[in-house]
């Protein structure tokens, strides 16, 4: 049996989601929690490096929503983050 191939994260085969729906609320919520707990580069919530992967993971949930990275909370260079296997 052939795998499934998974859609882009990001582009035009993106998927959308609603910037109001509750999955991206959530994000957004996940993404702040984990922000105002940073100390010395290291995410409080995580002890991980920050961005730490649940950051990364949220901010691409809101970047599929179509919102801006800086409205958000998040660092420019947030618009160019990836999954990691
Ligand atoms: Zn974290």
């Amino acid at each position: 049996m052939d795998g499934v191939r998974p859609a882009p994260m990001t582009g035009p085969l993106a998927p959308r989601l609603s910037p109001d729906s509750p999955l991206v609320a959530s994000a957004r919520e996940l993404v702040v929690r984990h922000r105002d707990t940073v100390a010395d580069d290291r995410c409080g919530w995580c002890a991980d490096v920050y961005p730490c992967p649940p950051t990364i993971h949220a901010a691409l949930v809101c970047l599929a929503a179509g919102l801006d990275p800086h409205a958000i909370g998040l660092p420019p260079e947030a618009a160019g983050w990836q999954l990691t296997a």
